[in-house]
């Protein structure tokens, strides 16, 4: 607090990313990066640049990875648009499309970044609950709204909704943007990016963090109808010209140009996780089915604050949630085979 501090500030909640430690030697297992490498032609890639070019300005386009992306997702260069993350890209989304005079939607358990962001952009929401199982239900969104907004798989929840499930969203609120967030999408979903030449109201956003193991590059991206796409220009262009640097665009290129080792990584990771939820469910876990690179479980008997604390003290570190209906549940990253064996065993000590 300060009195040189605006007022607007004063009133910000910011988000608490989950911890980062400074030792090496923990198993983290705690903000869903993946626990492979990334590509080594990123390396190569990024290597190339460090060389050459940091000198001078990145293309303020992007547009190397405008087009591979455009490529891969058979849409058009102006229907897509990269930031730093996408949590930036979902900033400029909040600030530039979602910033209309009703409230927007969102589930009542998801990203606990929306609100934050809300609060920045003076964006008024509405949140709607999940049903019993943890499932987004189409037809409570069926209430006049500003926008929706929601991630697919939802976080921390794992929980995958059909496209089917989008299209009824997408259908009934033929005035609102809906933005899917795809996070996790890469981990056993179906992207909603071919359902965009249909729906001029739909933007998909998806991160180079998880499944392309880029947390660290800062990478994410939107792919919508143009419109929606020249919105978000619009507002990056107001904030900052050069959003991606150079090693961003050249590391993103050639993770999208690897496109055996992306599916191998992800293939890898959904078997890691149908093991670990296999063994979570034989030691009594109730497992929520996961179409993320994380499982989200609860102990019948014993709390998850506690289970946390007790992997902790065994070197291993995961999220538990002190918000109603979720304060008794686990959120744990599918980490490497021996990450997961040592897990496991911890598990079995503890429980
Ligand atoms: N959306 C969801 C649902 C997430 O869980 C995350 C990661 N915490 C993000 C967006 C942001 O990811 P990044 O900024 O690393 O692209």
């Amino acid at each position: 607090m300060s009195r040189f501090w605006s007022q607007r500030v004063h009133q910000l909640t910011p988000y608490v990313p989950g911890e980062q430690p400074k030792v090496d030697n923990l198993i983290k297992l705690n903000t869903n990066e993946s626990p492979y490498p990334p590509s080594p032609k990123v390396l190569e890639a990024i290597s190339a640049q460090v060389n050459d070019k940091l000198r001078l300005y990145p293309d303020p386009n992007s547009d190397a990875l405008k087009q591979s992306l455009a490529h891969y997702y058979q849409l058009e260069t102006n229907q897509v648009f990269v930031g730093n993350g996408s949590d930036e890209v979902l900033a400029h989304i909040f600030m530039g499309l979602l910033k209309q005079d009703k409230p927007i939607l969102f589930p009542d358990i998801t990203y606990s970044f929306y609100p934050v962001y809300c609060g920045l952009y003076d964006v008024e929401y509405q949140t709607v609950p999940l049903n019993e199982e943890f499932a987004i239900q189409p037809a409570d969104y069926q209430i006049d709204n500003g926008g929706i907004i929601f991630p697919n798989p939802n976080a921390p929840t794992g929980r995958l909704l059909p496209l089917q499930a989008i299209e009824q969203i997408l259908q009934g609120n033929p005035n609102s943007v809906v933005v899917v967030d795809e996070a996790y999408i890469d981990f056993g979903g179906e992207s909603a990016a071919q359902l965009i030449h249909r729906y001029p109201n739909l933007l998909v956003v998806q991160t180079f963090s998880k499944s392309r193991a880029l947390a660290g590059l800062r990478v994410g991206f939107a792919l919508g109808h143009p419109d929606l796409i020249e919105a978000l220009e619009r507002v990056k262009n107001s904030f900052n010209s050069y959003p991606l640097d150079r090693l961003a665009v050249a590391g993103a290129v050639a993770a999208m140009e690897d496109e055996s080792y992306f599916e191998a990584s992800c293939d890898k990771i959904i078997a890691t996780r149908n093991r670990l939820t296999e063994f979570l469910q034989q030691q009594g876990f109730q497992v929520i089915p996961s179409a993320a690179n994380f499982v989200f479980a609860s102990h019948p008997d014993k709390a998850a604050a506690d289970i946390a604390q007790a992997l902790r003290e065994r070197a291993i570190i995961v999220r538990y949630f002190n918000k109603p209906r979720i304060d008794e549940y686990l959120r744990i990253t599918i980490g490497t085979d021996a990450e997961t064996d040592a897990l496991c065993q911890a598990l079995m000590e503890i429980l």
